[in-house]
């Protein structure tokens, strides 16, 4: 992997540098938001590792300029001291894929990387749920007219979900889609990332199409 690390304090910065290459990753490092950002939306990295309290420009907006920037297929993990669900919420809709609470171990992060790059993995053709349509080789999501931006563990729970649509999809599937063998200990990760579908989706249009089954999961229809 090609991985690019942004978080300002040496020691860790080093830290995961020193681990990362050892396993035989590629790894460059930005010390500061404004140098991420120019590094992420310029070159080709598989996944971002992005500390969140960042000097020059914090790393939600750092974020969020990185999937405007149209580098919506690069993975991105958060790197976090807040460990509070409104933190993750805010990191999930600035289109982060997955995050890590500090202190995290090392083999844990690289498990995660590994994760988020494997399923990026290309797909293809077009899904269609009512108005909301998916282009898998391109990547465009419309609902009507309006077209959706989502980060690319979003999308891979809304193929999901528009691939099973009318039917449920668990929770338990979901997650191993997104987790693979190693889904988080709390669910509140999987909930962030149906929360950003739900308002990018829903938010602006009539009728509702993501339903959450109580006690089940999920479905889309
Ligand atoms: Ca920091």
């Amino acid at each position: 992997m090609h991985v690019l690390l942004i978080e300002d304090s040496l020691d860790l910065s080093a830290n995961i540098g020193e681990f990362l290459k050892s396993r035989g990753h590629a790894v460059d490092n930005a010390l500061d938001g404004l140098k991420g950002l120019q590094l992420a939306a310029t070159d080709s990295y598989d996944a971002v590792i992005l500390d969140l309290g960042l000097p020059g420009l914090d790393g939600l907006t750092l974020c969020r300029r990185l999937r405007e920037a149209s580098r919506k297929d690069v993975a991105v993990l958060i790197l976090t001291a807040r460990d509070t669900e409104a933190d993750k919420l805010r990191g999930f809709d600035a289109g982060a894929d997955d995050y890590l609470t500090k202190p995290f171990s090392l083999l844990e992060l690289l498990a995660r990387l590994k994760a988020l790059v494997r399923r990026a993995s290309a797909f293809k053709g077009v899904l269609e749920v009512s108005d909301l349509t998916f282009d898998l080789s391109t990547l465009l999501i419309r609902r009507g007219t309006r077209a959706i931006t989502l980060a690319p563990t979003g999308m891979r729970i809304l193929e999901q979900l528009m691939r099973a649509s009318p039917g449920v999809v668990t929770r338990e599937q979901i997650e191993r889609t997104v987790w693979g063998n190693d889904p988080p200990e709390s669910d509140a990760a999987l909930r962030g990332h149906i929360f950003t579908i739900r308002n990018a989706i829903d938010s602006e249009n009539e009728p509702k199409l993501v339903h959450t089954v109580h006690g089940a999961g999920y479905r889309l229809a």
